[in-house]
């Protein structure tokens, strides 16, 4: 994982000396992956959906987030081999 927000907040601090908070808001705060929203306006809907895509890589400087274990791709369906 990389450091681009960390740095990016210590950066925004310096830049508004005094400031009393400042956070990204666009950050997952389980895995602190960056995400995009999406909004989705049905018909007749007063309101858009919204919902969050997780980023692959790290949108400020490009580098692929840390590898997870790849899922099984047809585990529960893959036929026995005794059968
Ligand atoms: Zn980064």
């Amino acid at each position: 994982m990389c450091n681009c927000i960390k740095e990016m907040l210590s950066k925004t601090r310096e830049k508004f000396p005094g400031c009393e908070k400042v956070s990204f808001d666009n950050m997952e705060l389980l895995s602190g992956k960056i995400f995009s929203d999406v909004s989705v306006t049905m018909p007749g809907a007063k309101k858009p959906r919204t919902f969050h895509i997780l980023h692959t890589f790290c949108p400020i400087c490009g580098k692929r987030y840390e590898e997870l274990p790849a899922a099984p791709a047809e585990d529960a369906n893959e036929p026995k081999k005794d059968m």
